[in-house]
């Protein structure tokens, strides 16, 4: 049978690997350890860091395809295992995506084209980057230009002092400098490319966020108007054709409070605002994902039932204050109509960490909703 390969463990190679499988394939994941979401699933793991030499020749020479589910692999590592097999997305689209700086300014290059614009910005590399911010930066975010998820590696700035210490406390590495902008709501975009060219793109997702990570996202958006939607999706094509990209694509966007769409960032892989599509689209973001790499035709983007994604944090685990981990009421949450329990196989439930999701799907959106807050209340999670 063909295999087909991940680079990175985490639950989106897990979930990949699920579909992959449903398929017929083999599935091979590169990872440090082979004690990781993915690797519990995997039909093969290699155990090995994301640059190794070795790990990478096996991981080529084992699949037909490679792919990845994780934004931060070495840019390098794909453009090697490009050598021996077909890589989606490219190298050259990750690299863009994984640094702030370049997905910018492929952000503004792309304008003319997907009419939207980044927020105003700035490369912040020294002190005297600080010494030139110009006043209609602030209040701002600064961002550091690599590795950041999840909020992390990210402060607030209000004054050019603010900035001097945020940046001082980033240990020297680059930052880029945002204009904070005032926000009605945050919509993503899903959307897949195949090798041929043809695109498709999903419905646009309503997300939102707590502590600076993913709480909900709601399909239909209950704020989404039909023209924000379409700008939106036209946004997206214009940006995966202007990439040349394989692959699933998602692209998180801002909604002003006047109404203007703004990109911010995108991730060269299934998004955790994608997950809904597993259980209320005909094909899965990860089904997706394995027909770009597989180089066949792709699916079907219509959904078919009103979603509501909540991601389940660490966080229930733990009622209260107490140290010991308990597991939750399950049985209570799926004893709730349209539930579809998601949950990464991780065995050590921290705060703050990713250990599923549960998407509510219904024939209408507020029925999905009534039963989302009823699984709130079950895991003692404030709605
Ligand atoms: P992710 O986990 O989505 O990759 P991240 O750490 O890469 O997150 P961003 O998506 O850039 O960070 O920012 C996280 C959140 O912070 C955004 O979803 C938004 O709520 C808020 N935010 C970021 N930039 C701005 C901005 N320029 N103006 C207002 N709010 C912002
Ligand atoms: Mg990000
Ligand atoms: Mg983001």
């Amino acid at each position: 049978s063909t295999w087909l390969g991940v680079m990175g463990g985490g639950q989106l190679g897990r979930m990949f690997a699920h579909a992959a499988q449903a398929m017929g394939y083999k599935v091979a994941v590169l990872e440090p350890s082979a004690d990781c979401p993915a690797g519990h699933v995997a039909d093969r793991t290699i155990e090995g860091d994301y640059a190794n030499g070795a790990a990478l020749n096996e991981l080529a020479a084992l699949c037909a395809a490679v792919t990845t589910e994780f934004e931060n692999v070495p840019a390098d590592s794909l453009a090697q295992l490009a050598a021996d097999s077909f890589v989606a997305p490219s190298s050259l689209c990750v690299q863009i995506a994984q640094d702030r700086i370049l997905e910018k300014k492929f952000f503004v290059d792309c304008a003319p084209n997907s009419k939207v614009l980044p927020a105003p910005h700035k490369t912040i590399a020294s002190h005297a980057d600080i010494d030139a911010i110009g006043d209609d930066l602030l209040p701002g975010i600064l961002k550091t230009v690599r590795m950041g998820y999840d909020g992390k590696g990210q402060v607030r700035v209000r004054s050019r002092e603010d900035v001097r210490a945020a940046f001082d406390s980033m240990d020297g590495v680059t930052c880029l400098l945002e204009k904070m902008l005032p926000l009605a709501y945050e919509v993503s975009v899903l959307t897949a490319r195949g090798h041929d060219g043809e695109s498709v793109v999903y419905p646009i997702a309503e997300n939102v966020h707590r502590d600076g990570i993913l709480f909900t996202t709601t399909v239909p958006g209950p704020n989404v108007s039909a023209a924000c939607a379409q700008q939106a999706q036209d946004a997206a094509r214009a940006i995966v054709a202007q990439l040349g990209y394989v692959g699933v694509l998602c692209i998180e966007f801002f909604v002003l409070e006047d109404g203007t769409l703004v990109v911010n960032e995108m991730a060269p892989r299934p998004h955790n605002s994608g997950h809904y599509t597993i259980d209320a689209c005909i094909t899965s973001q990860f089904a997706q994902q394995v027909r770009a790499m597989a180089r066949l035709p792709l699916g079907d983007v219509r959904q078919h039932s009103a979603s509501v994604m909540l991601n389940i944090l660490g966080d229930v685990w733990f009622e209260g204050d107490r140290e010991d981990a308990r597991e939750p009421a399950w049985d209570r949450v799926l004893a709730l109509p349209g539930a579809n329990l998601h949950l990464y196989g991780k065995n050590d439930p921290r705060r703050g960490r990713k250990m599923g999701h549960v998407t509510f799907v219904a024939p209408t959106l507020a029925e999905a909703q009534g039963n989302l807050r009823a699984a709130c209340a079950i895991l003692g999670i404030e709605p």
